[in-house]
């Protein structure tokens, strides 16, 4: 199997990749005629994923840098990940939470035990999380706070509230009125932030660092500014850990960078290694407020979604990824702002740990499909800004190449 991939690779293009039936041709041409349309993707079809690298229905190899937009946190295919849901499948795959659920249970003392002693809910997704986390600050707080601050820049996801508090005018199109209750604010602004409080607010939401907006990392003043305003107002103080948990920082979660604690973080992305889930925690006595009959997810703390999210915790604590994430996003940032010194079109290097942006002074799509084109899969947000977001188990080799295959797709 293994001779097969390098010989294909070696090759470059080739016969499809064994054990699918189509290349990458055929498959885009059946998404044609059978698949809607809602994204714009890449011209190519992914059919394996092992640690760090993908390969495409013609056998080429890919270096992934940005795997499953944070999704495979600790690499494709992990192990230990593959191990316990095999495990798992054989076991139990579903079990609805009319009942208790052992897995459930252990992944939720796992994530308390790293953050405030919360307590967890389950669901499929980070937009699903951030629902339940909307309505929880609602249930929780008097009948008249039913207003929600987020900023500008921000992502939330698509649901319809996630996507109202999603302060980007772009993801609104097409489908106003949005929900009532949301103000936005331009991130890191303290005084605005002050301002937008009102009685009725019930809640303020946002990312420790801005991911889709362009690697935007809060100010330790906004976030202390976020944690006094919510106390002096009784509103509930909600983070987005979507795209910054489970270690992606180099902390098991973006806050644990700063010296507030939120009432609510919300999860997913990263927490499962690739299999869907999200989870929304708050602390003990809010969390109260959700009773039963409040709120539910049908697919929410499966076995099968929480073992495989024990089995990423375990891992990552197991093989030291942490502080892996944490020497890795030092020497990624530090090549970068080297590369930076050659390439003028690069205007600088921002973010933390693993999540790292470089503002580009041109578009960067062109930059992300010559990368593609000679093996290495990047990201662009915002048009300009590249995003480097490797697995925590990346290896300085891998970062070395990633970044050599970039500084030629810049040079050309
Ligand atoms: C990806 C993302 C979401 C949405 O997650 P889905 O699983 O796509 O619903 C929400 N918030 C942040 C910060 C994200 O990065």
């Amino acid at each position: 199997m293994a001779d097969a991939i390098l010989y294909r690779i070696q090759r470059g293009h080739g016969p499809p990749y064994e054990g699918t039936a189509m290349n990458t041709n055929e498959i885009i041409e059946m998404f044609g005629r059978y698949v809607i349309a809602n994204y714009g993707r890449l011209p190519r079809a992914i059919v394996k994923g092992e640690g760090n690298y993908l390969w495409d229905a013609d056998g080429n190899k890919i270096l992934d840098m940005f795997p499953g937009w944070a999704v495979s946190g600790i690499g494709h295919c992990h192990p230990k990940v593959v191990a316990a849901i095999q495990k798992q499948a054989a076991e139990l795959l579903h079990i609805d939470n009319t009942f208790y659920i052992e897995q459930q249970g252990k992944l939720a003392k796992l994530l308390s035990d790293r953050a405030f002693g919360g307590k967890c809910f389950f669901c499929n997704s980070g937009a699903e999380a951030n629902e339940a986390a909307m309505k929880l600050a609602r249930r929780h707080t008097p009948k008249e706070k039913y207003k929600y601050i987020t900023t500008e820049g921000s992502f939330h996801g698509r649901t319809f509230a996630a996507v109202t508090a999603t302060a980007q005018p772009k993801y609104h199109e097409g489908f106003l009125p949005m929900l009532p209750g949301f103000d936005y604010i331009p991130f890191n602004d303290v005084d605005a932030l002050r301002n937008a409080f009102t009685d009725e607010t019930a809640a303020v939401m946002i990312e420790p660092i801005q991911g889709e907006g362009g690697i935007n990392v809060a100010t330790p003043e906004f976030m202390r500014a976020i944690r006094e305003l919510c106390d002096e107002n009784g509103a509930i103080m909600i983070l987005d850990e979507v795209q910054t948990g489970i270690g992606r920082t180099g902390k098991w979660f973006g806050f644990l960078d700063y010296d507030v604690e939120p009432d609510i973080i919300t999860l997913a992305k990263a927490l499962g290694g690739g299999v869907a889930i999200g989870a929304m925690m708050a602390k003990p006595e809010v969390a109260a407020s959700l009773v039963p009959g409040t709120h539910a997810s049908t697919f929410g703390g499966n076995p099968l979604a929480c073992a495989a999210g024990i089995a990423v915790i375990e891992a990552i604590e197991e093989e030291g990824l942490i502080d892996n994430a944490i020497e890795m996003g030092e020497y990624t940032r530090n090549k970068l702002e080297a590369l930076k010194k050659k390439h003028p079109v690069i205007d600088h290097v921002r973010g933390k740990g693993l999540m790292i942006g470089v503002q580009l002074t041109t578009p960067g799509a062109e930059i992300v499909s010559r990368c593609l084109d000679n093996g290495l899969r990047i990201n662009c947000t915002q048009e300009n800004v590249l995003r480097f977001m490797p697995s925590m188990t990346v290896s300085k080799e891998e970062i070395d190449a990633a970044v050599e295959i970039l500084d030629a797709a810049i040079s050309d």
